[in-house]
């Protein structure tokens, strides 16, 4: 059985909404990335799972580290919520999700498997030590995909996933990058 039989089967066994599989050519990375994080989103600057800092803090450098793998599994999980936005909901929901991605890796990594895990940033301290203080638990902190310029949007689009279930839907997806 290939080792992407082998994830398949293990994925199967979590509430996973969508999955899919890939080669690394698909993945659409872009050294424009940061730019929106750092227009759009509160946790640039303020995370070492995310813009500028995290991996090697270089954006070219997690790129060609994403490169060294063949293959992806990138996969969604979906939560009906009362009110998607209000914070706190979805700190729960990413929190949900980060267990089942730590769960599913965990199992990935038992396989002997060269890979690489990238999910929605780290959510493990109630505040962040960064930039001040350096990170609490690195070896459990799981990096954003934007941290290394992968516009997720635009994969998800390109391999057919949903990436907005509607208004009172909290979606969240997660990448492992792996070779045969
Ligand atoms: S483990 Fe704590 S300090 Fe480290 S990135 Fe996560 S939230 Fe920040």
């Amino acid at each position: 059985m290939s080792i992407q039989q082998q994830i398949e089967e293990i994925a199967l066994n979590y509430p996973v909404c969508e999955y899919t599989f890939g080669d690394i050519e698909e993945v659409p990375f872009s050294d424009k990335i940061w730019y929106i994080c750092k227009t759009d989103c509160k946790r640039y600057g303020k995370s070492w799972s995310c813009p500028p800092y995290a991996g090697a803090g270089d954006l070219e450098k997690n790129i060609e580290k994403c490169k060294n793998y063949q293959k992806f599994l990138v996969f969604s999980t979906v939560t009906e919520v009362e009110n998607a936005w209000d914070a706190e909901v979805c700190l729960a929901c990413q929190k949900d999700h980060t267990e089942v991605t730590d769960q599913m890796y965990e199992e990935i990594k038992a396989l002997g498997v060269e890979s690489f895990l990238l999910s929605t940033g780290c959510v493990i301290c109630e505040e962040c030590a960064c930039p001040n203080e350096p990170c609490r638990h690195p070896e459990q902190r799981h990096e954003s995909m934007e941290s290394h310029g992968i516009n997720v949007m635009q994969l998800s689009d390109a391999k057919g996933m949903c990436y907005n279930y509607g208004g009172d839907t909290v979606v969240y997806f997660s990448m492992v990058l792996f070779n045969e």
